[in-house]
């Protein structure tokens, strides 16, 4: 039997690596077929088309530079021709454009495809909770998982040791992405708790914000043990509540709980971007295109998406936190109210 294609939907920062893994792992794969196709929203980069210059160079110049793909990873800029023949699509975009995708994509898919999403945010809402990954699925009608961890691009294009969990409730599925992303520097687990892993791929990006905060006034290591550990409770706290099925607390202790609140509160872009929020006092979204380049920060659409959820079940005082980190962004509260946050949260009674 011909090898599962696969299509790679999304040429940022971590759709590049995950599309320079994947490349690699299906040479020589019976499982997979060996091209890896990889979807690349088309720009202009430094004159020339970013979907030449990967197929030319091997090397994604603008998102992810100075790391190679394997050749077998072909860039394809027309969606339609990247996804029309996988039997398996990986999501990797920032969540803001995964409904316009996938009503590009819908009807278009071959029978049987399913896929993973390995998006970190919560889509725009009208404010009921819609996981990307329930979104996706329910526009395309296929299957999906997720894989979520602590995975900072560059160190993971480097080959540094690194671990990762994929929430999926289809066991045969669970085989299949393990062989694909799995390498012996990036090991993955594979959990039921699908929605639990998601979320807190979404949420530690506003625990991330509170960490820059704590940097930018300059407060130390220990108060940004605190932001996580509050952090961490009221991701806890929001999953148990807003999940459809029981949580484990056992997730919360894989790569997508602790582990990647921990690397994204030290090294990730929100963190970076809140981090000069609260020493030069310009606007977060001044400060991402400044900062970023072109890559998305997710900590400010996830915390405006998570407000409003809040909001409409009348539960914002049950997340001062979340809360404090909403206001702080969006509604003009100073940043250093936010450590009379951390010294009144109920964390403490
Ligand atoms: P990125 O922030 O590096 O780049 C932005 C992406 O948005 C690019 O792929 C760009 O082509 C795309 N884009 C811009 N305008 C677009 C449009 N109109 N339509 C469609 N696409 C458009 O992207 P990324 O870091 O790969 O992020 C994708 C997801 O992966 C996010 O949810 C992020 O949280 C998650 N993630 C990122 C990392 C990381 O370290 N970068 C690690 C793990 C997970
Ligand atoms: P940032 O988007 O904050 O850079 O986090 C990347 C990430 O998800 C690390 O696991």
């Amino acid at each position: 039997p011909e090898g599962l294609q696969v299509c790679v939907v999304g040429a940022g920062s971590w759709g590049t690596t995950i599309a320079k893994i994947v490349g690699s792992n299906v040479m020589n794969s019976k499982t997979f077929d060996n091209e890896v196709k990889l979807w690349v929203f088309e720009e202009i980069v430094d004159g020339r088309k970013l979907s030449d210059i990967i197929n030319e160079e091997h090397e994604n110049k603008k998102y992810l530079p100075g790391y190679k793909l394997m050749p077998n990873v072909v860039a394809i800029p027309d969606l339609m021709k990247a996804v029309d023949n996988a039997d398996i699509l990986v999501f990797i975009l920032p969540p803001e454009f995964i409904q316009k995708i996938c009503s590009e994509i819908v009807g278009h898919l071959k029978p049987g495809a399913f896929g993973i999403s390995l998006i970190k945010g919560i889509p725009e809402s009208p404010g009921t909770l819609r996981l990307t990954s329930q979104i996706i699925q329910e526009m395309l009608g296929i299957e999906i998982s997720v894989m979520m961890g602590a995975n900072i691009a560059n160190e993971v294009a480097d080959e540094k040791f690194c671990e990762a969990t994929i929430g999926c409730t289809n066991k045969t599925h669970g085989k299949i992405f393990k062989e694909l992303f799995e390498t012996l520097n990036f090991r993955i687990t594979v959990v039921e708790d699908n929605e639990a892993v998601e979320l807190c791929g979404a949420l530690k990006n506003i625990v991330a914000l509170g960490a820059g905060f704590t940097d930018g006034l300059g407060h130390g290591d220990n108060t940004k043990a605190a932001v996580i550990r509050l952090g961490l409770m009221e991701m806890i706290k929001f999953s148990k509540i807003f999940c459809k099925r029981p949580v484990h607390l056992r997730t919360f202790l894989e790569s997508s709980g602790i582990a990647d609140l921990i690397t994204t509160c030290y090294g990730g872009r929100s963190r970076k971007v809140a981090e000069a929020f609260a020493q030069t006092g310009k606007s977060i979204e001044e400060l991402e295109k400044e900062i970023l380049k072109g890559q998305k920060l997710q900590g400010l659409p996830t915390v405006k998406e998570l407000y409003k959820i809040l909001k409409k079940k009348n539960m914002d005082e049950e997340f001062p936190l979340f809360v404090c980190i909403y206001q702080i962004c969006c509604e003009g509260k100073s940043v250093n109210d936010f450590i009379c946050c951390l010294q009144t949260h109920p964390g403490h009674e």
